[in-house]
């Protein structure tokens, strides 16, 4: 600044000396008035150019564009100019400094599991993440600004958001529901800001599921231990208060002994399925061989055959010798037993039962139990292997089953990465067979 005034003053000086040289004191003033207009007249230009340059500036919204008109500055202009350039320039850096902030910040929204829809204070949709569209059924641009009430028309979620309390959920049908498969989210609202809202989602749908299956499942083991049961109470209050003679009280206490080997076996299939929900996959370092667990199978199935039928099962065994699979024997062995014991307990007297091992041309190895047995209908087909679903549920309790055993089954087929396969047509007989991959299967040298 005093580099200009000092400028400015030499600027009159040497315009009043040369007018005085040249016209004395008339000279002097006539110097010192076209100092004055000079220096005004090259401000203007200067001022005019920095204008123009500020009005670049800001119809370019950035300075990029303009750094060739700077240099047309001089003097106190250009340091201006300079100056104002850093401002805006630090502006520029804080606002995209913000700007990724807030893209992070709408990144890891967009990343939640849960639908984020933030509404403004007449609930119109400011923006929404894919899970929410994907919930509601929104299309992120075209419904934005969009009463949310106009778009998710359930009655429910209309008086939740006109009642103002959201101290709980509220329960809407997901965009994705169908008759037969119902998607349901639970929705909560969170008051923020200038009666803004922020509207967080979340799809219940398996949960719930998990929940009723859970209550069924104790509804059903509840019924399971309730039978067996009341027989063995009712049983124990006779003994108590009759006087029985012997061969009654005999026949008593085996009728006793065959309920409580009932809930017995009913709580060792618990145990074994909340065994395999509940320890790791077994790895494929562990080696079991297949001609013991056969001959395992082999021994119990006859036994059961004798208990069972009175003319007996024709019971086959083949399998190729000197195989083993990688996994867990115990596992292996009441998965095979299962199928095999099944296999005796639903087939008719005199019935065929075939049981086989073998290892396929791609090297999977396949335990194959084949039974002339009554069959099951195609619409049984896929609940099998569902915890306590019987087709035949006298047959099942006559010969002492759970109802438990094909999961068990499935549970271990698909903790050794191997395939239950079922194959039934009604009154033709019923193949289960559990293939293994070829990594789990090997021969012994
Ligand atoms: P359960 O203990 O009742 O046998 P499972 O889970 O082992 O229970 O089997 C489920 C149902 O599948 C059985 O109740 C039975 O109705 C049917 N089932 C299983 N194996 C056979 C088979 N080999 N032949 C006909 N039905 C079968």
């Amino acid at each position: 600044m005093i580099y200009r005034w000092f400028l400015v003053f030499v600027c009159l000086c040497a315009g009043a000396s040369l007018g005085f040289l040249l016209a004395a004191t008339d000279g002097l003033i006539a110097g010192l008035f076209i100092a004055v207009t000079t220096c005004l007249a090259l401000d203007s230009i200067h001022l005019g150019r920095f204008l123009r340059w500020l009005r670049v500036v800001q119809s370019n919204d950035a300075l990029a564009a303009t750094p060739d008109l700077l240099p047309s500055l001089q003097g106190v202009w250009l340091d201006a100019g300079e100056r104002v350039r850093k401002i805006i320039r630090q502006q520029e850096r804080k606002l995209q400094d913000a700007q990724a902030r807030l893209d992070e910040f709408l990144a890891a929204m967009q990343a939640s599991p849960v639908g984020v829809v933030l509404l403004d204070a007449q609930d119109r949709i400011e923006w929404c993440n894919d899970m929410a569209t994907q919930h509601f059924g929104f299309d992120a641009r075209r419904d934005l600004l969009q009463h949310i009430t106009n778009l998710v028309r359930v009655p429910g979620f209309k008086a939740y958001m006109a009642s103002n309390d959201y101290s709980q959920d509220v329960l809407v049908a997901g965009s994705a529901s169908q008759p037969g498969r119902p998607v349901n989210l639970s929705v909560h609202a969170y008051a923020y800001g200038n009666e803004r809202k922020l509207l967080l989602s979340r799809d219940i749908t398996a949960v719930e599921l998990a929940e009723a299956m859970r209550r069924d499942f104790v509804a059903n083991v509840s019924h399971e231990i309730r039978t067996p049961l009341t027989v063995l109470s009712g049983f124990i209050e006779t003994l108590q208060t009759l006087p029985l003679d012997e061969p009654e009280r005999e026949r008593y206490l085996a009728l006793m002994a065959q309920q409580s080997q009932r809930m017995q076996t009913l709580v060792n299939d618990l145990l074994t399925l909340s065994k395999l929900e509940g320890s790791p996959q077994p790895g494929a370092n562990e080696w079991t061989p297949c001609d013991a667990l056969l001959a395992q199978c082999e021994q119990e199935a006859k036994a059961l055959s004798r208990l069972l039928a009175t003319q007996g099962h024709q019971l086959l065994f083949a399998a190729e010798k000197g195989w083993q699979i990688a996994g867990v024997q115990a596992e292996l062995f009441s998965a095979f037993s299962n199928l095999v014991t099944n296999a005796v307990r639903y087939t008719p007297d005199a019935g065929q039962i075939h049981v086989s091992w073998q290892v396929l041309a791609d090297g999977r190895g396949k335990f194959l139990v084949k039974d002339s047995g009554p069959g099951i209908a195609p619409e049984h087909l896929p609940r099998l292997t569902e915890r306590f679903y019987r087709v035949d549920r006298s047959r099942s309790r006559e010969t002492g089953g759970t109802g438990l055993g094909l999961a068990i089954v499935k549970h271990v087929a698909q903790r050794h990465n191997a395939e239950l396969n079922i194959e039934s047509v009604s009154g033709q007989g019923s193949s289960f067979s559990i293939t293994f991959p070829a990594a789990r299967v090997r021969k012994i040298l």
